[in-house]
């Protein structure tokens, strides 16, 4: 039997692809296993379908929340009418934020100029609606900061699977984002990212899996899911010198305040 109490998150995975075809044979176990351990998931499309995947795994779920928008590797499907269907889509109260947008120049899937357009579009559509933004951003950090600061000072919203050094974190921490810490801080060789989440302000980090991907130590290199973000939070905690219950009380609010969030 659930009580009201049981769908109080005590951490929030906040960047997950559950609609990924790697759970096809065992989404509801992967989902379950989260509930039971009390943690909340903001579930993240990269394109239209995946966007609407979201909205229905939200909807059907009171501690699941989604996130829709076109992925720079999407980029070149994103026109007009695919703009007003996510839109459309938006008004679905259980929809949190616009994402994940941004740039990939590591990939280059789409053509630059298109992910570019892509991005500003769509930090335009998450203004219009008064939406926090979820930021993808690989080897196309100069580009980024440039299109942000074309478009605002202050945002709302979290750039995903953050990696760089203090003096970076500094930049996006001024335009006002968050910053989401996962998997990659608990592999040894990424020693700058150690050190930046050392300083960073505890209440400017959220805890993110991006599940299936990035799998945290010690299952690096098998499928991520959401109950693995414990990891993350320990090794915050560790690297903080701080209990872990504080890590995850204060990310947690961080999340639920960041995206809106209620059951
Ligand atoms: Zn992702």
């Amino acid at each position: 039997m659930l009580t009201t109490d049981s769908l109080k998150p005590t951490l929030i995975d906040t960047h997950a692809h559950l609609d990924s075809s790697d759970y096809r044979a065992d989404r509801a176990a992967v989902i379950a296993r989260a509930f039971s351990e009390s943690i909340g998931v903001v579930t993240v499309g990269v394109d239209l379908p995946t966007s609407e995947e979201a909205v229905c795994l939200a909807n059907r779920h009171r501690t699941i929340w989604a996130a829709i928008g076109v992925h720079p590797h999407d980029a070149k499907t994103l026109d007009q009418e695919i703009l007003s269907r996510l839109e459309a889509l938006a008004k679905d109260p259980r929809v949190v934020a616009i994402g994940e947008i941004g740039l990939d120049y590591y990939r280059d899937l789409s053509p630059r100029g298109t992910q570019r357009s892509a991005f500003s579009e769509q930090i335009g559509l998450a203004r219009e609606l008064n939406l926090p933004i979820i930021v993808h951003n690989r080897e196309s950090t100069k580009d980024l900061l440039s299109i942000l600061r074309h478009h605002g000072s202050s945002y709302r919203g979290v750039i995903h699977s953050f990696l760089g050094d203090s003096a970076l974190a500094e930049e996006f921490l001024s335009l006002g984002f968050h910053l989401g810490i996962g998997g990659p801080v608990t592999f040894n060789k990424n020693e700058i990212l150690q050190e930046t989440v050392r300083e960073l302000p505890l209440d400017r980090i959220l805890l993110e899996t991006d599940c299936p991907y990035l799998t945290p130590v010690p299952h690096r290199g098998k499928r991520n899911e959401p109950v693995y973000l414990r990891y993350v939070a320990a090794k915050v905690a560790e690297l903080k010198g701080i209990p872990v219950c504080e890590v995850e009380e204060r990310t947690t609010r961080n999340a639920i305040h960041l995206f809106s969030l209620s059951s």
